[in-house]
C-alpha cells in the first residue's frame, strides 16, 4: 500500500492507493500553515489515521510540497509555504513516522501521477505542464521524476517566450526579476493582462474563455494569441526533451480547443518533418498531487 500526502495552502490531504492505483481511502486536515512542528505532527497523524482506517497495514509515504529539497543543502527551498524553508523536512517526517519518506515538488507529483496511471500512462518520456495562476512543469522518464542538479528540471515557465514578435518584446516584468517570461503570457493572470492591454477591458481568464465562446471577437483573438504562444513555448520543450506525451493540467487545461489548435500550430516551430508528440489533458484533476506523491515509491514495499 502507498500513501501520498499533498501539502496545500489551506489543507493537507492524504490518499492511500493499492498496487494498481485504486483509491483505498482518503483523509484531509486543515494546514497549520505557519507552524513547522505542527505541520510535521499533522502529517504524521494523518498517515497513521489512514493506516488505522485500512486495518493497520504499514504503507510507503510520499509527500508533495510547494517547493523542493535543495541538492546543495538537503533543506527545503523555493517553498511558498514559507515555514518549510531551510528545514530538513524529509528527515523530520522520517523520524516522526519511523520510515523513509520521499518528498517531491507538487508539479513533479502532478506529472508522476499522469505518467503512472493517468493521461500519459505507458509513455516513456512525459513532460507535464500546469497552466494556472503560475506556469510550472516537470519531467518523468521511465517512471521516474527527473529532479535535476539544481532541482529545477521542467521549470520552463521562467524561460523567455520564444520567437517573440516586436509587440511581445520586452514583455511584462516577472516576479523572478526578468521580463517576458513564458509565465507572464501563459498563466491565467497573464492571459487576463494580455486581454486588458489589447481591449482596455478587465476580465479574468475564465470570463475571457466564456466571452470567446459567445462570439466576442476580441476574446477569441486573445485565445488565438494564447494558443500560438503555448505552441511556441512547447516547441522549444520538444526540441530539447522530445517527449512522447505532453500533459496539461491547471485551470487553463480545461480549454478544449488547445488539444487541436496547439499541435496544429507547433508544427511550424518544431525542428522535425512530423511531430509525433501527443498533447493531452490530465486525467486525475485535483487528485494528481496526492496520487503522484503516493507513486514516489515505484515498487510495493
Ligand atoms: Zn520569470
Amino acid at each position: 500500500m502507498r500513501i501520498g500526502v499533498d501539502l496545500g495552502g489551506t489543507k493537507i490531504e492524504a490518499i492511500a492507493i493499492d498496487a494498481a492505483g485504486a483509491e483505498l481511502g482518503r483523509r484531509r486536515v486543515p494546514s497549520p500553515a505557519h507552524d513547522y512542528a505542527a505541520m510535521v505532527a499533522a502529517i504524521g497523524g494523518l498517515v497513521e489515521d489512514l493506516e488505522r482506517d485500512l486495518g493497520g497495514a504499514r504503507a510507503s509515504v510520499g509527500v508533495g510540497i510547494p517547493g523542493v529539497t535543495s541538492p546543495a543543502t538537503g533543506l527545503v527551498k523555493n517553498a511558498n509555504t514559507t515555514c518549510l524553508i531551510g528545514r530538513p523536512f524529509d528527515r523530520d517526517l522520517a523520524a516522526r513516522l519511523g520510515r523513509p519518506v520521499r518528498l517531491a515538488n507538487d508539479a513533479n507529483c502532478f506529472v508522476m501521477s499522469e505518467a503512472a496511471d493517468g493521461a500519459a500512462a505507458g509513455a516513456r518520456t512525459v513532460f507535464g505542464v500546469i497552466l494556472g495562476t503560475g506556469v510550472g512543469g516537470g519531467l518523468v522518464i521511465d517512471g521516474k521524476i527527473v529532479v535535476g542538479a539544481n532541482a529545477i528540471a521542467g521549470e520552463w515557465g521562467h524561460n523567455p517566450l520564444p520567437w517573440p514578435s516586436d509587440a511581445e518584446r520586452p514583455g511584462r516584468r516577472c516576479y523572478c526579476g526578468q521580463h517576458g517570461c513564458i509565465e507572464t503570457f501563459l498563466s491565467g493572470p497573464g492571459l487576463a493582462a494580455d486581454f486588458a492591454e489589447s481591449t482596455g477591458r478587465s476580465l479574468g481568464a475564465p470570463e475571457i474563455v466564456d466571452a470567446a465562446a459567445r462570439g466576442d471577437a476580441a476574446a477569441g483573438a486573445a485565445l488565438e494569441r494564447y494558443e500560438d504562444r503555448l505552441a511556441r513555448a512547447l516547441a522549444t520543450v520538444i526540441n530539447v526533451v522530445d517527449p512522447d506525451v505532453i500533459v496539461l493540467g491547471g485551470g487553463l487545461s480545461n480549454l478544449a480547443q488547445l488539444y487541436e489548435a496547439v499541435p496544429r500550430r507547433w508544427a511550424a516551430y518544431v525542428f522535425s518533418d512530423a511531430v509525433m508528440t501527443r498533447l493531452v489533458q490530465a486525467d486525475h484533476g485535483d487528485s494528481s498531487g496526492v496520487r503522484g506523491a503516493a507513486w514516489l515509491w515505484p515498487a510495493e514495499r
